[in-house]
């Protein structure tokens, strides 16, 4: 109905319903054990603009797909894509073109095995280049606002992008890297005028503001990105 696909999700802890808009024209209906299809029906046409007006705000953000990690298939970083081609050989994943060449020693290992190789291989890759960019951003909003970082660093983070810790440490989810470029940028500049602002203030925004991004809106929209690759040991992906 409406252009969009309802997924029902029962859950124990839920009190009332809640609606999420999602990528690839999905709705989300999260309802307590016992609520009738009907009744959530319902609900939802009654939000039919709300949901209308969600989506137009998402629309060009792509729909999260699990990825297989096999020959051809596409990844995106800062934007652009680039296609995966896994070939026999030794050494580390390298970006030539537009193109990720994954050598994988044993290419004739069972799909999943070889497909797991290819997934590390490229995560290695990815987080040595996220880091190298996002270093280099860090200088660039640092020197806008004239102040300095006490350190830079990565982590495997589930939900989050980026944070600020009260002594001046950024630290970022390597995984910004697989955003567009301008949301790579904001998540940057944002951590970065946390040096100075440790919140979300008045003040903050105008900091923010002067780093070149005049609105929120990429902040708001960002909150419909996920982590391309799912990590081994959290619950994502489900
Ligand atoms: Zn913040």
């Amino acid at each position: 109905m409406n252009g969009f696909d309802i997924e029902i999700h029962y859950s124990e802890k839920a009190k009332g319903t809640t609606l999420e808009v999602w990528p690839g024209n999905v709705v989300k209906v999260i309802a307590p054990v016992g609520a009738t299809e009907s009744e959530l029906q319902k609900l939802v046409s009654q939000k039919t603009k709300w949901i209308i007006e969600k989506q137009r705000i998402i629309k060009d953000i792509p729909a999260w797909r699990e990825r297989e990690f096999v020959s051809g298939e596409s990844f995106p970083i800062l934007g652009r894509e680039y296609r995966l081609k896994v070939i026999e050989g030794f050494g580390e994943t390298v970006q030539k073109d537009d193109r990720l060449i994954v050598p994988v020693a044993q290419i004739d290992l069972e799909e999943e095995d070889k497909a797991e190789l290819v997934k590390l291989s490229l995560m290695r890759w990815y987080r040595a280049e996220a880091l190298f960019r996002i270093n280099a951003r860090v200088e660039t909003y640092c020197e806008k606002l004239n102040i300095n970082a006490q350190s830079v660093s990565i982590k495997d983070y589930e939900a989050r992008w980026g944070s600020c810790t009260p002594s001046g440490d950024l630290i970022f989810n390597w995984q910004i890297l697989s955003l567009p470029r301008e949301y790579f940028d904001y998540v940057i500049a944002h951590e970065v005028c946390h040096l100075m602002e440790l919140n979300h203030s008045k003040e903050f925004y105008r900091l923010l503001n002067s780093s070149g991004f005049d609105n929120d809106e990429i902040g708001t929209r960002l909150k419909y990105y996920r982590n391309i690759f799912v990590l081994a040991d959290s619950g994502e992906g489900q």
